[in-house]
């Protein structure tokens, strides 16, 4: 499946949670987001960035693709006072990094694909990764937690990566 780029409708609408005791098709969008990640290649993916409004990511932090995890109705119940700026990249705005500033560390509820109850605390790339994943289920994009200049120019330079045809995965051009 297409991951889909910026501006597009459906990352910038609200997902539906999801009953994972009651859905038989999350393991197969599971299966399906996990691919399109890999493939890309990126680190996480958000159901809306393949058009499909469900609050699910995937991610996988490890070398070797060997670790992919799967969320249902992830949230972020605490963080830090404590913020730290760092680029981050998107598979749907290819070509380009955007400073961010975020909480360093965060604790992430969430269900698994069997439906139980995790929680998970988190810090660096870690924390990082589940706030910009948690933020595409509720339209948020990377750009709009970047400061007013930075959203600018890295607009900017978006134009210009897909001018050139920067595909997703691709941090710089
Ligand atoms: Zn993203």
């Amino acid at each position: 499946m297409d991951v889909l780029s910026h501006p597009n409708v459906a990352l910038k609408q609200t997902a539906e949670p999801v009953d994972p005791g009651n859905d038989s098709d999350l393991k197969d969008l599971c299966r399906r987001m996990a691919q399109a990640m890999y493939e890309a290649p990126g680190i996480g993916l958000a159901a809306p960035q393949l058009g499909i409004l469900k609050r699910v990511i995937v991610y996988d932090l490890t070398e070797d693709n060997s670790g992919a995890v799967a969320l249902c109705n992830p949230e972020i119940v605490e963080a830090s006072d404590e913020v730290e700026i760092d680029d981050e990249g998107c598979l749907s705005l290819p070509g380009i990094t955007v400073p961010v500033e975020r909480p360093s560390r965060v604790a992430c509820e969430a269900l698994t694909l069997a439906g139980r109850k995790v929680r998970i605390e988190a810090d660096g790339l870690h924390a990082r990764l589940l706030q910009h994943e948690i933020d595409h289920l509720d339209g948020v994009l990377m750009i709009d937690r970047a400061t007013p200049d930075e959203r600018r120019a890295a607009l900017r330079r978006y134009v210009e990566a897909q001018l050139v045809g920067a595909k997703p995965g691709q941090t710089s051009i």
